[in-house]
């Protein structure tokens, strides 16, 4: 049997993507193997009477039901694939990236040459909103707070939910005072209707704030970030701080 890598490459290849794709493909496919089946012919019988018509009309009879079967099956492995790729990737409560997906991500960018800023984010006394208005709207600032993170980024950002109430943003490119801009404003935080009670809900949060620029890795600035999101968790929280180096702020 080849390796699974190979069948998941040739899966990705030959699937059709679409109906027009399919019909490309099943053509595709019936060219080869009339193509075979000729040369092969004149080969093996080269004294025998040819007749091209007739042998192409059978061997696209008998062919058909088969190929027809194996491009639908292979479709469909590709759309699981698809799909198993995309839930491997994906917070469920969110929809944002998780943890692996988003440092895979970030780090092919970093890799790539662009350098920029990296954002790591924390709900400010989320136990508190569990405790006092349960957990199922705690599940719903999370979703709000990843929606409002969406909207302040641009199309070519990443956000990620790292788990429970802490995330990140990676914004390639990103000068300093993009990367201050777009903190202050996550630091804002949401605020959430909780009708039962008659009230609002307001989360603010912490930013802890990195450049990063071209090859770096991005985990080991995730701990620069770290380091600095602890500071405005003790600064008072709702703020961002930046990253610093030996007390030199590296911004
Ligand atoms: P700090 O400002 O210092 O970050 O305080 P905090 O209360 O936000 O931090 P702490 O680590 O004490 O508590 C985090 C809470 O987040 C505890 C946990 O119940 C809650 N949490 C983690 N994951 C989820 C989740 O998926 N849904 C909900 N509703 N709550 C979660
Ligand atoms: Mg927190
Ligand atoms: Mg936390």
């Amino acid at each position: 049997m080849p390796s699974s890598g190979l069948m998941h490459r040739i899966v990705n290849r030959v699937a059709p993507k679409s109906w027009p794709d399919f019909v490309v493909k099943w053509l595709l496919f019936e060219l080869a193997i009339n193509l075979v089946n000729l040369t092969v012919e004149r080969l093996v019988r080269p004294e025998a009477g040819f007749d091209p018509t007739s042998q192409i009309l059978v061997t696209v009879i008998v062919s058909t039901p088969f190929l027809v079967f194996a491009l639908a099956v292979m479709s469909h492995q590709y759309r699981l694939q698809c799909r198993l790729a995309n839930l491997a990737a994906t917070d469920l409560l969110t929809g944002l990236s998780n943890r692996g997906d988003f440092l895979e991500r970030a780090s092919m960018a970093s890799v790539a040459g662009q350098g920029g800023a990296l954002l790591l984010v924390d709900a400010d006394h989320f136990k508190r909103i569990n405790d006092t208005y349960g957990h199922a709207i705690g599940d719903l600032c999370l979703q709000a707070i990843a929606g409002r993170m969406r909207k302040l980024v641009r199309s070519g950002d990443i956000v990620g939910r790292f788990g429970g109430e802490e995330f990140a943003v990676f914004l390639p490119k990103a000068t300093p005072d993009m990367a201050r801009a777009v903190g202050e404003r996550i630091c804002e935080g949401v605020k959430i209707p909780v009708p039962k009670e008659g009230t609002e809900v307001q989360i603010t949060l912490s930013v802890g704030a990195t450049p990063v620029r071209a090859a770096d890795s991005i985990e080991k600035m995730l701990t620069l970030a770290d380091a600095a999101l602890y500071r405005a968790k003790e600064m008072g929280r709702a703020r961002i701080e930046f990253a610093s180096i030996e007390g030199r702020a590296v911004f």
